[in-house]
């Protein structure tokens, strides 16, 4: 089958054809429908993580399933699509026993696509408890980008920043995350400002209902002597974190997303005076994979969408590196 596989030290995917996997017995096979391209495909391409093993690349997965392994067979439907939660917990630690499952610690779990084969394929393999039906009415490819550029912002916002309603909300980079977490911002009823370095993300912010977006080069004048709840970073530079501690009210969170720089400067005046809090935050879990697809359903959020073929994947991880991806990408078979 078709699979765009991850090569140690090489920047590019390699085109390839491997066996087809079978599903072993708590296992799915999945046919993939679609797979959504994310920046931290970027991060590893270029060696900022590393892996050092060949595996095919992808972590955002919708597909409909082919075989039922079995020890699961009948438990799932046919011409149904069923989306990957990437995280890949194994449901026996006490993270996943808690619910924190995005956070399991068991030596065996890898993520789906990052370290173990993804969604760049024909078929995926999965266990069985990491797939979530998607509602009727959501397309293959807004599934597959949900998985992690609605499930990640909606993690970081609602579980991790607590925004809930009037909440001020400051979110920095507007990309395949940020532009999901404007609109969940506005879904939770909080007051949220858009910042992007793209003139077109700005746009496409005030088209998703945020009254003020502004280039992050203008903050200084736009925003001047205003302070947020909560101040998310999707991007993850020196920058961009420099921002949001200017921008945090005392005691406010600044809630970490993006991998954009390996360090970030913390200044110890600011977060000690001010009782700056940092929150990191990863992925979500499969408890809030489905509130984001019943949020999708319900219109609430509507994930921006673009499509391309799977196999011209390289031509778009260069086109999302570019910048030049103005929502996110979806790789259709
Ligand atoms: P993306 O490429 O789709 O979007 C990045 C956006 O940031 C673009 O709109 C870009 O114009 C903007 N930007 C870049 N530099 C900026 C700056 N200095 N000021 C303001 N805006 C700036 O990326 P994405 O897929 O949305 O991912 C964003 C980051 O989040 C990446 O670093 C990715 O690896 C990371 N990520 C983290 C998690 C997690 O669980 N913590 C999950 C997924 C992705
Ligand atoms: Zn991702
Ligand atoms: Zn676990």
């Amino acid at each position: 089958m078709f699979a765009a596989r991850y090569i140690p030290g090489e920047h590019k995917l390699k085109i390839d054809d491997i066996p087809k996997p079978t599903a072993g017995p708590r296992e799915v096979l999945l046919k993939i429908r679609a797979a959504g391209i994310c920046h931290s495909d970027l991060h590893v391409l270029h060696g900022e993580v590393s892996y050092d093993h060949p595996f095919t690349m992808g972590h955002e997965a919708c597909g409909e399933i082919m075989e039922e392994g079995s020890e699961v067979k009948g438990q799932f439907k046919k011409n149904t699509l069923y989306a990957v939660h990437g995280p890949n917990p194994c449901g026996d630690c006490d993270y996943c026993r808690a619910g924190k499952d995005n956070l399991c610690d068991s030596p065996t779990r890898q993520f789906i696509g990052l370290g173990t084969d993804g969604a760049y394929a024909e078929y995926l393999k999965v266990p069985a408890r990491n797939i979530v039906e998607v509602p009727a009415g959501i397309s293959a490819e807004v599934a597959a980008v949900a998985t992690d550029a609605v499930l990640t912002p909606y993690h970081a916002m609602k579980t991790l920043g607590e925004v809930q309603t009037n909440s001020s909300v400051l979110v920095i980079g507007l990309g395949g995350l940020g532009m999901n977490g404007v609109q969940i911002g506005l879904a939770l009823g909080a007051k949220v400002v858009a910042s992007d370095l793209r003139e077109e993300s700005l746009a496409l912010a005030k088209q998703m209902g945020v009254q003020e977006a502004y280039n992050s080069k203008d903050l200084d004048t736009k925003i001047k002597n205003r302070k947020f709840d909560v101040v998310v970073d999707f991007v993850g530079a020196e920058a961009t974190f420099k921002t949001a501690q200017n921008y945090v009210k005392n005691g406010g969170t600044i809630v970490l997303v993006g991998l954009g720089a390996m360090t970030v400067p913390v200044s110890t005046i600011a977060f000690a005076s001010f009782q700056l809090r940092v929150q990191g935050s990863f992925w979500g879990t499969h408890q809030e994979m489905k509130e984001i697809f019943e949020l999708i359903a319900q219109k609430k959020i509507n994930p921006q969408v673009e499509t391309g073929k799977m196999n011209e994947v390289n031509h778009w991880l260069e086109e999302l590196a570019e910048g030049k991806i103005k929502s996110r990408m979806a790789l259709l078979p």
